[in-house]
């Protein structure tokens, strides 16, 4: 769902994100991690983050937009040149 952008907890995906990063430090840190202890939907949403990265970076190789861009005008090139 689109709406749940931002939680009804208060805590944002970005900072989940952050979270999963380790990006946060000191006392937010703590309020985030005491957070994921006591709210079952935010364990949820990262979890559901940390799975959606995982298969990102799996896919990466295979799939990177730019990558596959460049292929396509390469191809062109090629076929143009062919003729
Ligand atoms: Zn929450």
């Amino acid at each position: 769902m689109a709406r749940d952008q931002e939680h009804r907890c208060g805590v944002a995906l970005v900072t989940l994100m952050r979270h999963l990063d380790g990006e946060l430090t000191g006392a937010r840190a703590a309020l985030v991690a005491r957070h994921l202890g006591a709210c079952r939907e935010c364990r949820d949403r990262l979890e559901a983050l940390a799975r959606l990265r995982r298969r990102l970076r799996a896919q990466q190789p295979a799939c990177d937009r730019d990558t596959v861009v460049r292929l396509c005008a390469f191809a062109a090139l090629l076929t143009r040149t062919a003729r």
